[in-house]
């Protein structure tokens, strides 16, 4: 098992505030269309490893967007703070909410294909179609 560290992070407005624990560095992209639609852009996130623990919770919002997935924000502010496999404790949290986004490297990019034409990352990534990167979190493909 690698070995876990703390990551903490915040909503816009501070309402909401979480720390997990983390065990690697990397940080992920989803290109897919409900995440474009959620953040306004591709989503950047990392994951951790089990349950976090929040301050705010009543604060937060959660929208299942998917028979797989539920999405979670800030009510006050929408920032936009995880992404969770449904009626499990496994969460991924977004990069842009941490509160110290250092030593992080961009390593994997997801549902490459419903990325639009319109912009690509530099970065050297794993790039994976969407069936194979939610298998990794669910077991089985998405429909
Ligand atoms: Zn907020
Ligand atoms: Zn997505």
């Amino acid at each position: 098992m690698a070995e876990t560290f703390d990551v903490s992070g915040h909503c816009l407005c501070g309402a909401v505030s979480y720390t997990a624990k983390a065990a690697t560095h990397d940080v992920s992209v989803c290109h897919c269309g409900m995440c474009r639609r959620w953040t306004g852009g591709p989503l950047m996130y990392f994951d951790v490893e089990g349950a976090p623990s929040f301050t705010g919770r009543d604060e937060i919002g959660v929208y299942r967007s998917s028979d797989t997935g539920e999405r979670g924000f800030c009510k006050r502010c929408g920032s936009v703070l995880f992404w969770k496999v449904a009626g499990e404790e496994r969460y991924t949290f977004t990069a842009g909410s941490l509160d110290t986004p250092s030593g992080l490297a961009l390593t994997k990019e997801i549902f490459i294909e419903d990325k639009p034409a319109f912009y690509d990352f530099a970065n050297p990534t794993e790039k994976l179609r969407g069936s194979d990167a939610m298998s990794a979190y669910t077991g089985d493909e998405l429909k």
